[in-house]
């Protein structure tokens, strides 16, 4: 069954490095690190980390003198290896500063993220504010207003709090609360565009907590303007909490078409891996339909008829193995991130689900005949037996790829179509 089209909404276009945002540009993949920006090293280590699981913009925190100083090196490393990783500079509090005094960290950076809610208290504010956007009038740099329910600006709250109380009827204080992000960002943009900084260099996010909230504040600012959105549940949590709140929150929106970048900001676990908000945002526009970033692998859920262990261990097997390669297969086999593999744990749906995939493999449940049928492109082609299924059907895979999407492409037939059929038999 082909995905039913997600009509996107029409935001203008930003460019940000080799990247285009908004418009008609697919939805974004960001990610952040979370080692001290001073620390270049590490920094280096971890944005090469996020590039290569496929972020498409890195966002590194500059937040001192010490920070902001090594972020050209920072750039020069990443340029020497390779790695064109957009980097966006989140500046809070004294980002005015920093910019003014590291001209390289305004030059290095290929975005700057100002959070209206920390420029400045004041008279103080607007002034502080004028400074960052001025400076990226002068760099030529894009801007994301990034509005945090933590850090909203207290006095226009408190405006909005007070107009609200005179009003007839008025609106509950989580309602003022929404609409105070909302006019945050618009405020701010306006006031950016009024200073110099062209409509097509600003891109908003008002990121919030609680999903329902998220999804009223993108619809409201989705109504109310046409710059691209930067969507994120901020603070998410940590493990599937912070994987289910982001997902229902920023699928929602992404149904209706709103959204042209997404972070998924989920706590790792101490020592965990940074890549998993990577592959979890990938996984999200993936599964809806909107992008294609690695080979799918559908698996059932397993249940009293896989009583053995093979079965999970062969579908975690194939995903890692097939989200490896990708990398390597990117490049080489083009086309390859639309394939499906099914890796079925028994006779009552393997059949069914491996015909519907480019290869799948239905395993024997308890009871069956020790044997694995393998379907290329809908048809049996080959039935495993014995211990080493797995390490069978990984090479079937592998043949499939490089006869299917091998030579730039060109190949995206399948082998049955090339006469390279593999015969039926029973590999014991
Ligand atoms: S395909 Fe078989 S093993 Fe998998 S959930 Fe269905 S009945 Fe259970």
């Amino acid at each position: 069954m082909s995905p039913t089209a997600i009509s996107r909404r029409h935001s203008r276009q930003v460019k940000i490095a080799q990247f285009a945002i908004g418009g008609d540009a697919p939805v974004r993949v960001q990610s952040m690190t979370n080692t001290d920006t001073a620390d270049a090293a590490a920094t280096v280590s971890q944005i090469a980390q996020l590039w290569q699981a496929g972020s498409e913009l890195v966002r590194i925190t500059v937040n001192s003198p010490e920070a902001a100083s090594q972020v050209a090196r920072i750039r020069d490393r990443l340029d020497a290896m390779g790695c064109e990783a957009p980097l966006v500079g989140d500046f809070h509090f004294n980002g005015h500063k920093l910019l003014a005094d590291y001209p390289e960290c305004a030059l290095a950076l290929a975005k700057y993220r100002i959070n209206p809610g920390n420029v400045g208290r004041g008279a103080k504010r607007d002034e502080q504010f004028a400074t960052m956007i001025e400076t990226a009038c002068r760099h030529s740099k894009p801007v994301r207003i990034g509005v945090n329910w933590g850090s909203l600006d207290q006095e226009l709250l408190a405006r909005l709090m007070d107009e609200n109380s005179r009003i007839e009827q008025p609106a509950s204080a989580p309602a003022v609360m929404r609409e105070a992000l909302v006019v945050s960002a618009l405020e701010s943009a306006a006031r950016a565009e009024e200073i110099g900084l062209p409509g097509n260099a600003i891109i908003l996010s008002c990121k919030v907590s609680g999903v329902q909230d998220l999804i009223a504040v993108y619809r409201e600012l989705a109504r109310r303007c046409d710059y691209p959105l930067h969507l994120g549940l901020t603070e998410a949590g940590m493990g599937s909490k912070g994987i289910v709140a982001s997902t229902a929150a920023m699928s929602v929106l992404l149904q209706e078409g709103i959204g042209d970048t997404i972070r998924v900001s989920l706590t790792p676990d101490p020592g965990g891996d940074r890549t998993r908000e990577v592959v979890v945002a990938q996984e999200i526009l993936q599964t809806m339909g909107l992008r294609a970033f690695a080979p799918m692998v559908i698996a059932c859920p397993g249940c009293g008829r896989t009583t053995s262990t093979v079965f999970q261990e062969l579908a975690a097997q194939i995903q890692d193995y097939l989200r490896n390669q990708m990398p390597v297969w990117a490049k080489k086999y083009p086309g390859v991130e639309e394939m499906h593999v099914a890796v079925m744990g028994c006779v009552v749906n393997g059949p069914g689900e491996s015909r519907q995939a480019n290869i799948g493999i239905s395993l024997p449940g308890s009871g069956e005949n020790p044997v694995a049928p393998v379907y290329v492109d809908g048809e049996r082609v080959v039935t495993l037996k014995g211990p080493s299924i797995a390490a069978e059907f990984q090479s079937i895979v592998e043949r499939y790829v490089a006869g299917r999407y091998g030579d730039g492409g060109a190949g995206r037939r399948s082998e049955r179509d090339t006469g390279r059929t593999i015969p039926i038999k029973v590999l014991a």
